[in-house]
């Protein structure tokens, strides 16, 4: 109740928004009112002058009478307008300075305004004329200007109290009985009350106003603040970094020659997220962005993506401060070995595209992936030609497909207990005009990085399909393919549906596709893989583990998921003959797999030793160069005719 009056008295806090509204409402009325009020007072000095030159001599009364009765009125309220006037009209203009002095000239102003209105409505009425500039006075100050409710109604009140006290000891021009009659007291209230409560909706109007101005205002700086901002880290972000750098590139005065990108990336981090959460993950992601903002100040620094970020410097220092950087950043990672990984790119003097500048910074700072302790790479041009490569496969992968160039080359896997075809895997292979038969490894990374993978993995399902379709065709024989999908197909498209669409439109049972996923897939956004692989498996297709042991979590994974068969990772093959700890790691593994009730399958097997190693042990399924390449499905059926494969019999016949 307390809080509500405060309110409706125009006594609650306000912000600084709202008064500097109230403010600029005021100074804006002000103009009007003091150009009105000059002009008149400028008017009635003419036309008394006039008047006084007019007068028969013999009544003029001296200058002096005049003055004092009505030139210094006059002159008052002139220079009180003109004072007005000028501040408004300064702060219109934009000079905002002195608040303080503002508002003692509009209170200035508007105590004069009264004071006049007052004085010539009195002499007026003593002539018998209506009282018609005090109430336009009245109406001028608290109608056009903006009050608190509070302090219009002080003012109101005194000076109509003030107004009427004078006008109830004057006599009437008629000579009555000094007193106002019952008729003006009754106008008099009205008016008082109107311009009142006049006032008190102008001042709720303004407020009403201000607030939502403020709120407005408020969202505008909070959209331009994120637009330019990262969310996470508080530094800037690409949208503006784009801009900058784009003007810095273009304005001629810029020192081109000493200019350098820097493209800045954590390895590790994934590990370090995995290992402490992300919660910790994005507290160290702020920590770092807010390093690299400040060791690179006066420059253009911000967040690329992820745990990548970008700088726009010059060459002077930029390699120490890179030095120190890496330092700085080793004393925050805790147990998971964290390393600053920095690419560098110089621009030629005509280039004005930063994001391809970033790109190739991007580019040398991958180059130095996995190079232990190699912190800094600038981009040369022995960079430069696998530099185009990824820049053609980026633009061309969709034209590839339509060609025709991306073709599935499929590796037998073997059962150990008869060394008979018991599936295959279906490996992509790039075959271009320009760059001949590029393996995987030249362009799923790439088409990773730019979000375009399931492009591909959509055509090798549909090719594996359509190869299954002519085998049944031909009556000739089929095994069970197993594709391999990318942690992104699950978010850059609805790849289950894909493949179930795909397979009844080609009539391929479930049991001849299965679904192979890498370990490091599954650690990140848990829930939408956790779903992928239960629904396919609910549909009816096997998901396989692939590449297990060769990340960070291995373990977890097999806690958290379901898989039918466990793909154990080549590198376990590795040193065979000379480390006797494989073996033993290897026997574990696979015993694990057959408590879980999963079908392991060792890859990489390259050697008849290692085959009976693993035969002796119970894995189930073998797959490497021993048996063949991954090669054309002519190929492999030519393998097969000629008596250097055989099929599981169950597989004979489709
Ligand atoms: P991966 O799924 O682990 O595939 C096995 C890779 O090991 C193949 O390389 C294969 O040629 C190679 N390999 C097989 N046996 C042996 C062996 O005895 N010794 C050695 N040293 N290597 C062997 P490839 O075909 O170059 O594929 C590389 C990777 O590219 C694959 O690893 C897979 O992760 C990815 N990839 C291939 N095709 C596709 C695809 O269609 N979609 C997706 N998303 N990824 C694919
Ligand atoms: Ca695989
Ligand atoms: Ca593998």
């Amino acid at each position: 109740m307390k809080e509500k009056i405060i309110k409706w008295l125009g006594l609650d806090q306000k912000s600084e928004y709202v008064k500097n509204y109230f403010y600029a409402t005021n100074m804006r009325a002000s103009v009007y009112m003091s150009v009105v009020v000059v002009v008149l007072e400028i008017w009635m000095i003419i036309r008394m002058t006039n008047t006084i030159i007019g007068l028969d001599p013999s009544v003029r009364k001296p200058l002096s009478y005049y003055f004092q009765k009505y030139y210094l009125n006059y002159m008052i309220l002139l220079s009180a307008g003109t004072c007005m006037l000028i501040f408004s009209l300064r702060f219109i203009k934009g000079k905002k300075d002195h608040p303080q002095i503002g508002i003692g000239v509009k209170w200035l102003f508007s105590v004069i305004c009264i004071y006049f209105g007052i004085t010539i409505s009195l002499n007026d009425y003593a002539k018998g004329e209506q009282i018609l500039t005090f109430l336009t006075m009245e109406l001028f100050v608290v109608c056009l200007l903006t009050w608190q409710p509070i302090v219009a109604f002080l003012i109101l009140s005194s000076s109509y109290l003030y107004f009427y006290a004078k006008l109830n000891t004057m006599p009437p021009p008629n000579g009555e009985l000094p007193g106002t009659t019952i008729a003006t007291n009754i106008n008099l209230f009205t008016m008082w009350l109107s311009t009142l409560l006049f006032s008190f909706s102008n001042y709720n109007r303004t407020l009403s106003q201000a607030k939502k101005d403020e709120n407005l205002e408020e969202i505008n700086a909070h959209l331009s603040r994120i637009s330019i901002y990262d969310e996470l880290t508080g530094i800037h972000n690409m949208v503006w970094f784009r801009s900058e750098a784009e003007k810095l590139m273009n304005y001629v005065i810029t020192d081109k020659e000493n200019m350098i990108f820097l493209f800045f990336d954590i390895e590790n981090f994934k590990s370090y997220n995995e290992k402490y959460g992300f919660h910790e993950g994005n507290k160290l992601l702020k920590k770092i962005a807010v390093m690299i903002d400040q060791a690179f100040q006066g420059s253009l620094a911000s967040r690329f993506s992820d745990d990548h970020f970008v700088v726009l410097t010059s060459t002077q220092g930029c390699e120490q401060k890179i030095e120190a950087l890496s330092h700085e950043i080793k004393c925050c990672q805790g147990e998971v070995h964290l390393e600053l990984k920095c690419g560098a790119y110089k621009p030629a003097g005509n280039e004005t595209d930063p994001s391809l500048a970033c790109d190739r910074a991007r580019f040398a700072c991958n180059s130095i992936k996995k190079h232990y302790d190699c912190v800094y790479k600038l981009y040369d041009k022995s960079l430069e030609d696998r530099f185009q490569l990824k820049q053609y496969i980026v633009n061309h992968i969709d034209t590839a497909i339509e060609n025709g160039y991306i073709k599935v080359f499929y590796q037998p896997v073997v059962s150990t207990s008869d060394g008979c075809v018991c599936g295959l895997e279906a490996l992509a292979r790039w075959q271009d005009p320009n760059y001949g038969l590029l393996p995987p490894g030249a362009f799923i990374e790439i088409l990773e990085e730019y979000r375009q993978i399931y492009k591909l993995d959509q055509c090798i399902i549909e090719q594996v399909c359509r190869d299954y379709q002519n085998a049944k065709a031909q009556q000739q024989p089929f095994v069970p393919v197993s594709l391999n999908f990318s942690r992104l197909d699950f978010e850059l498209c609805d790849i289950v549906g894909f493949v179930c669409e795909t397979a009844e439109k080609y009539h391929v049972p479930q049991e001849y596709l299965d679904i192979e996923i890498t370990e490091s897939a599954l650690t990140d956004q848990q829930n939408l893989l956790q779903n992928a692989v239960k629904k396919l498996r609910s549909v009816g297709y096997k998901v396989w583990l692939d590449d297990f042991g060769s990340g960070y979590s291995s373990l977890n994974v097999l806690k958290d998921y379901q898989f039918d068969v466990l793909k154990i990772d080549m590198k376990f093959l590795t040193g065979f003959s000379s480390n006797e700890k494989t073996k033993l790691i290897i026997t574990n593994i696979v015993n694990l797999t057959k408590q879980l009730k999963m079908v392991s399958l060792t890859e990489g097997v390259e050697t008849k030793e290692q085959f009976e190693f693993l035969k002796s042990i119970g894995c189930d399924r073998a797959q490497g160069y021993l048996f063949s390449k991954p090669v054309p499905l002519e190929i492999l059926r030519q393998k097969i005719e000629a008596n250097e494969l055989q099929i599981t019999e169950k597989y004979q016949k489709i």
